[in-house]
């Protein structure tokens, strides 16, 4: 049997906190067919490929990567893989796919249009299965908006009966498909997992969204089994680590726990959780204490420091004891090569620094460095991208506003992941300035660079020193 878990992803890395996540479970199950052979056979169709191929990856690794036929097909042949959560790519697209021997898993996805669940089309054995599980999904995507708002603002003793009786009721469908059709274990507890966690997820999330939809100045008073479930919260479950309900339950339950602990326990009371720096420290350290499964907490702790890093815009002194500290509790981190860069690009766009010498070409196709087109004005560095229609046209307009109302400014556009030709047609067909456009060919080092997140980011410069890498281009300046 097979489980796919797709993700709506986005093309930049950074911005995984804001992903859109939809999580299909596409379960083949293994009625009638014995598994004979331990080879795991995953094919597919992309509709509407953004390119050529797709790859195969257990965590980091590459396993293996498939090229499109003239049909758009793939088809990978595995042999000796070990049961678990893989994850493919088609880039910009990721998709989580549990594979367990002997499985044939067909799937056919469209990378258009923003709904992935209802473009999905999956075959072989086990049909019941994978439209119990995408009923599941759609269901729960129509109880999030009820849930957000009707039941948050519910009292506890109510919120909680509602949430537990959606999800008992999932059991049970769960349940009713396992007395028809034969699920293995791993896959039983794995669809348990994404049934539960889903629910606990709201329950961690309560206490915030009750406060804020009711515009309360205190967190409601809980009654003492409230949480009973953490007791059954596992920490320590490597098959979990990659399940999108689990991993957001995570995060929730963490934020959830560092600010109960440090409104109760930290000297400064309630004003300590507005400190940006010592709430993040306190949530590192609570991750490391609880977090039993290395992969989980190298994953959680990164989250934690993007999300510092790239939220808060702290002081630069306090990045540094941030990142010192993080060092101290998880050097060996797997993702510490990538934490290290990003608090690195962030030292380097400081106030007052100077803009990042990186090349750029103009229309002519002349390379020209970043410093050198700040040199003397100030200036405005925008982004923008030719697949984002609806951001060019904003951007578009705002600049020509802008340049209006703020004739002191100059606006610069950098074009990132567009080929020149459309580059050059859409300047034309905007009727942007030719002049102050720009396109990085090498987009992805310098959105890391320049920290190119949100889209929406601009960076103010006078003389080629930085005034404000992080404002944005609707913030007054
Ligand atoms: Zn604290």
């Amino acid at each position: 049997m097979g489980l796919v878990i797709l993700a709506v992803p986005s093309s930049y890395s950074y911005m995984n906190k804001n992903l859109l996540y939809l999580f299909l479970f596409v379960l083949a199950s293994c009625n009638k067919v014995e598994k004979n052979s331990p080879n795991v056979f995953f094919a597919g169709e992309i509709v509407n490929p953004t390119n050529d191929y797709v790859v195969l990856f257990k965590g980091d690794v590459v396993i293996d990567s498939a090229k499109l036929d003239e049909n758009n097909r793939f088809a990978f042949k595995l042999d000796t893989i070990a049961d678990g959560l893989y994850h493919f790519n088609h880039a910009p697209e990721y998709q989580y796919v549990y594979l367990e021997k002997g499985d044939s898993l067909m799937i056919r996805l469209n990378t258009t249009g923003g709904s992935f669940d209802e473009s999905l089309i999956f075959s072989g054995n086990g049909e019941e299965i994978n439209n119990f599980l995408l009923d599941l999904f759609l269901v729960n995507e129509d109880e999030e908006s009820l849930i957000y708002s009707k039941y948050f603002g519910m009292e506890p003793d109510d919120f909680s009966k509602r949430i537990d009786s959606l999800r008992r009721e999932k059991l049970a469908q769960l349940k009713a498909l396992g007395s028809d059709v034969k699920i293995s274990r791993q896959a039983e507890e794995i669809a348990k997992a994404s049934i539960n966690y889903t629910y606990y997820d709201y329950m961690e999330r309560y206490p915030f969204e009750h406060k804020k939809l009711l515009r309360d100045k205190e967190i409601h008073d809980l009654p003492n089994n409230f949480y009973a479930y953490r007791k059954g919260v596992d920490f320590n479950n490597s098959n979990f680590t990659y399940l999108r309900p689990y991993y957001d339950f995570m995060k929730s339950h963490f934020d959830n726990l560092t600010y109960i602990d440090c409104s109760k326990d930290c000297s400064e009371g309630n004003e300590i959780v507005k400190n940006e720096l010592h709430f993040n420290r306190h949530k590192l350290k609570l991750i490391d204490s609880l977090v039993v499964d290395k992969e989980l907490k190298d994953n959680l702790l990164r989250n934690v420091a993007f999300k510092y890093l790239l939220k808060v815009h702290d002081k630069e002194e306090n990045n540094k004891t941030f990142i010192d500290e993080f060092h101290k509790l998880s050097g060996n981190n797997k993702h510490i090569k990538e934490i290290d860069g990003l608090y690195e690009a962030i030292r380097n766009i400081q106030p007052n620094k100077e803009i990042p010498n990186f090349y750029v070409s103009n229309v002519a196709g002349d390379s020209v460095s970043l410093q050198n087109i700040a040199k003397k004005d100030k200036t405005v560095f925008y982004f923008w991208s030719g697949t984002d229609k609806n951001h060019l046209e904003k951007m578009a307009n705002r600049v020509a506003q802008l340049s209006v109302a703020k004739p002191e400014y100059s606006f610069v556009g950098i074009n990132i992941m567009t080929d020149e030709a459309t580059w050059k047609a859409l300047l034309v067909n905007k009727g942007l300035d030719a002049n102050k456009q720009f396109r990085a060919k090498n987009f992805e080092e310098l959105t890391k660079k320049l920290i190119v997140y949100p889209l929406n980011k601009c960076i103010i410069t006078d003389d080629a020193k930085i005034v404000d890498a992080f404002s944005n281009m609707y913030a007054s300046f």
